[in-house]
This record gives C-alpha cells, structure tokens and sequence, in this order.
C-alpha cells in the first residue's frame, strides 16, 4: 500500500539530515541477505512465502555525479564533488505526545544538534525518521509489470508495485507483499537493483529485481489495471512518481546496453518547481554497481 508518496513539499516529511562519505573506490557493499521468513503480520494474510536470492559480497564502483532529469534519460551525468551533496527535509510540527498526548514544546535538546518536539508533561521527544518504501521491478518476457493507481495521490498513473514497509518484515517480503496486493502477482526476488533516497519528504525506496513465478496477476484494490510493457512501450508520460521515473529511466537504460546493475541515488526537487511535476527533480550522488 503506497497511498501518500513523493508529495514534494507536503508536510508530512520527517526531518532528515545526512551526508554520505564515499570511501574510495568501494562506496557501498551488500551482505548476504538471510532468506529465513520473519513471522507474518496476522494484517497479510496472503502474504506469499519470501524467496529470496542470496547475493554475495560485492564492492560497487563510486560516481559521485549530478544527473538532471528529464524524461527521455535522466540519467545524464556531470561531474559533482560530493561535498555538494546536502539534504533538504523538513521539519514537521508535533503538537501532542504520542506517549501520553501532553502537549510539546519545540527545543533542541541537551547534547544535540535538531530541533526537536518534547513532551511538556513525560519529557519524551518526538524523534521522526524516514520511511522505508519497497517494490519490485517484474520481468517477464523483455517487458516489465506495471499498476494502474486507483487511488490518489497519482490516481490514474501507472507504477511499479510499491508501498511502506512494515514492522516484522525485511524489504524484500515487504516488495513480495506489496507486489501481491497491488498486483496479485506471486514473485521471487531476484536481486536489489535501486535504492533512492529522497530526503525532502523522507523517503527511501529500495526496489527489487523480480520475476513471476507464475504467468498471473490481477489488479488488487489500489489499482485499476495491470499490464506487462515492453521496454519501448513504457508509459513515461503518465508514471506516478519521481521515484518510478527515475527507477524506470535506470532500468531501460541498463537494458540497452546489457544486465541491470544496482544503482543508488538521491532524488531532490528542482528549487522553484511544482510539487507535482516528477520530472522537476535532479538524481544526485548517483552510484551504480
Ligand atoms: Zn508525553
């Protein structure tokens, strides 16, 4: 379930602050990914079964670069110092405890550096972090699986199947979960292939490489349709969200010229831009496999 993503501006951003640190040529690695199933939110009850690749220790090449998008290849580069590389999230107004409902007083707290929401009455503070959100990009046949929105924001427009993860699951049972709800599509996980961050409204995608492990799928109750594309048939002038423009851009672009690599990205909003306008937005500190 992915109702509220990618509302540039919006309020309902947590406050993020973080550079990264490329460490030479070795700027990110993944670990082996336990495939052992967490226990199942009594919430799933469909919830297919996990099955997960196990992907071994890779070291993955550095391109500390700038991209600007647009819709035909966002994925343009230029050189950028890291340095250059800042967040932009927002602050959001806490008025009650969510301990106790105390009413809650904006202060920066001993020993820190943000402003934070504290209780008046119990003293908690309110620490806000970014939210995970996790899908999966299906193959099958050279084209890629795609869901019709039925629900707003982005009603209408199409997307990969994607949505908040949950508490009790790994991303990947959270891209296989949301796959089957938005899609009724059964699938295995392949391997990773982007994370993007997009640090003004607080978000973090991570999308899966995926494949059917059966011909079926089905529109589930967020999506009015879904539909196998084939690379050339991608609907980039009707995609939901920045996030999916970008994913998708890297996708085709990879295809072009051989296998999908992983890539990491940070997605900022053009300054002086619509909120709505996916395509007003810059794919910084782009690093790829
Ligand atoms: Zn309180």
């Amino acid at each position: 379930m992915l109702r509220a993503i990618q509302n540039f501006g919006s309020s309902s951003s947590g406050f993020v602050s973080q550079r990264l640190k490329p460490h030479g040529n070795c700027a990110l690695s993944l670990v082996p990914i336990s495939n052992k199933p967490s226990p199942l939110s009594p919430s799933h009850p469909r919830k297919p079964t996990a099955n997960v690749s196990l992907i071994k220790g890779r070291c993955f090449r550095a391109f500390p670069v700038s991209c600007t998008g647009s819709e035909s290849n966002p994925d343009v580069t230029s050189p950028s110092s890291p340095a250059t590389f800042k967040s932009t999230g927002n602050i959001r107004k806490i008025n009650f405890c969510q301990l106790c409902g105390g009413p809650t007083k904006h202060e920066i707290p001993d020993g820190e550096e943000k402003m934070r929401a504290i209780c008046t009455l119990c003293g908690k503070i309110a620490y806000e972090n970014p939210k995970m959100v996790v899908g999966c990009l299906i193959e099958h046949d050279n084209k890629i699986l795609l869901c019709k929105r039925k629900i707003h924001p982005s009603y209408g427009l199409w997307t990969l199947p994607a949505g908040y993860m949950e508490i009790g699951e790994s991303a990947s049972e959270g891209a296989i979960r949301e796959t089957w709800e938005e899609a009724g599509a059964d699938v295995e996980v392949l391997s990773p292939f982007a994370q993007l961050d997009i640090p003004l409204i607080g978000q973090t995608y991570i999308i899966f490489l995926a494949k059917l492990k059966r011909l079926h799928f089905y529109p589930g109750p967020e999506s009015s349709d879904c539909k196998l594309f084939s690379l050339d048939d991608i609907p980039f002038d009707s995609l939901a969200f920045s996030s999916m423009l970008v994913t998708l851009n890297l996708y085709v672009a990879d295809r072009k010229v051989g296998s999908p690599k992983f890539h990491y990205g940070t997605i900022n909003k053009r300054p002086g831009t619509s909120p709505s306008d996916i395509q007003a937005y810059t794919l910084d500190y782009h690093l790829k496999s």
